[in-house]
């Protein structure tokens, strides 16, 4: 589905503990299951990105995706990546999401990877959150208030204090309608367009046929989030890091430059795109280094802009006091020179290790090198106990 009609849109991840019932109202909210995903060890770990869209139709007084009524706004719906521990860190690095709709099982309550997520939005400044009360169906009336109560103290004196707190069933639809409302009234955030394009690449394929003649074949094709900035066709574009090249036992990375053929918003063809989601690039790549989503979690922007892909990482580094995915409450311990990292910047996940420490500035190396974006949002990851734990972020300095 895309956004025929030109009306406003927005990125809404969906977040909160697992079992809560994320997927089973993605698939309410837009009639469709949201694909399910997994992070591969490719460059590291690239994590590809489920979407899922809708649009929603207002008739009198009553929201629904059934295209009773008038469209009033697309949502591009986001998903927890399939190992759901990687959600937080992820969220506090990526540039892709607008407003969050975070879980709780009114069966359940606040869990701990609740409590991550959430630490995760805060991390990354999201301040449009909808909160959802779900599986309302198997709670009576006192549970279902005792539950809302406890939500409340949860968000008091943080961003989502005033949030709205919607009782639903996912499963046995009931008051879906009301939040496609909330969803309806989420601030829409002004984009900037003057400035230099950032399109971040969440899949790459080939369009052909198989058997395609070779003189009537397409170039290869890129689709994704353009946050900021403007892209045109005819435009001279940059990808990086691009792809890579392994020789002996050493992988080197190559930037791809080409031209945009054509642009596409949805399935409509366009001469130029400003931010927004469900975007593809046509390009005039060889068809074969964009199959099989081989470019996923790389950027792109018009030629010349982007920094050269760096191994060294500087970032200012703020950590939370608790950490957020655990029962216990376990204090963040100060990071350590020589301790190893998981770092998550925009759509792409690294390892570092940390070289140097002067107050919250750190220095890292990293296994697999990055496009580092001056001010770019940075999820910091401690591995504790066999598990990546969100222990903060920070922001790259150089
Ligand atoms: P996720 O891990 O957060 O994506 O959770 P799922 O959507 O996979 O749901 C986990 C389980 O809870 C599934 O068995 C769902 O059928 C069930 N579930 C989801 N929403 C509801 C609800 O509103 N009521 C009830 N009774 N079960 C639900
Ligand atoms: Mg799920």
């Amino acid at each position: 589905m895309t956004n025929h009609n030109n009306i406003p849109e927005l990125n809404v991840g969906v977040v909160g503990h697992i079992d809560h019932g994320k997927t089973t109202l993605l698939s309410r909210l837009t009639g469709k299951f949201a694909d399910t995903h997994s992070e591969e060890l490719k460059r590291g770990i690239t994590i590809k990105l489920g979407y899922a869209d809708a649009t929603i139709f207002k008739e009198g007084n009553n929201f629904n995706i059934n295209k009773k009524g008038i469209p009033v706004r697309y949502i591009s719906f986001i998903d927890a990546p399939g190992h759901e521990m990687l959600m937080a860190t992820m969220l506090s690095g990526a540039a892709i999401i607008d407003a969050a709709i975070l879980v709780v099982a009114a069966n359940e309550g606040i869990k701990p990877q609740t409590r991550e997520h959430f630490a995760a939005l805060q991390a990354k400044g999201i301040t449009n959150i909808i909160i959802v009360q779900n599986k309302i169906d198997l709670v009576n009336k006192e549970q279902a208030l005792e539950n809302y109560k406890k939500i409340k103290e949860f968000v008091k004196g943080t961003v989502a204090e005033n949030a709205p707190i919607i009782p639903l069933s996912a499963q046995q639809g009931i008051n879906i309608d009301k939040l496609l409302e909330e969803l309806n009234k989420l601030k829409i955030l002004k984009k900037d367009e003057k400035v230099s394009p950032i399109f971040l690449v969440a899949r790459s394929f080939d369009i052909n046929k198989p058997g395609t003649d070779i003189e009537k074949l397409n170039g290869g094709v890129l689709g994704g989030i353009l946050k900021q900035g403007t892209l045109k066709v005819g435009d001279t574009i940059e990808i990086k890091p691009g792809i890579t090249i392994k020789k002996h036992n050493e992988i080197n990375y190559q930037t791809l430059t080409t031209k945009i053929s054509s642009l596409f918003k949805g399935t409509k063809s366009v001469k130029q795109v400003t931010p927004g989601t469900s975007i593809s690039i046509g390009t005039e790549l060889d068809p074969i280094v964009t199959k099989t989503d081989s470019l996923s979690g790389c950027i792109v922007s018009k030629q010349g802009i982007l920094p050269e892909i760096t191994y060294k990482l500087k970032i200012k580094e703020k950590l939370f006091e608790e950490i957020a995915g655990t029962l216990e409450h376990q204090k963040v311990e100060p990071i350590k020179t020589g301790e190893s990292l998981m770092l998550s910047i925009n759509t792409t996940i690294t390892i570092g290790r940390v070289e140097k420490i002067k107050k919250d500035e750190i220095e890292l190396i990293l296994k697999i090198p990055v496009v580092a974006i001056t001010e770019d949002k940075v999820g910091i990851a401690r591995n504790i106990s066999g598990h990546w734990r969100l222990i903060g972020w920070g922001e790259i300095i150089g």
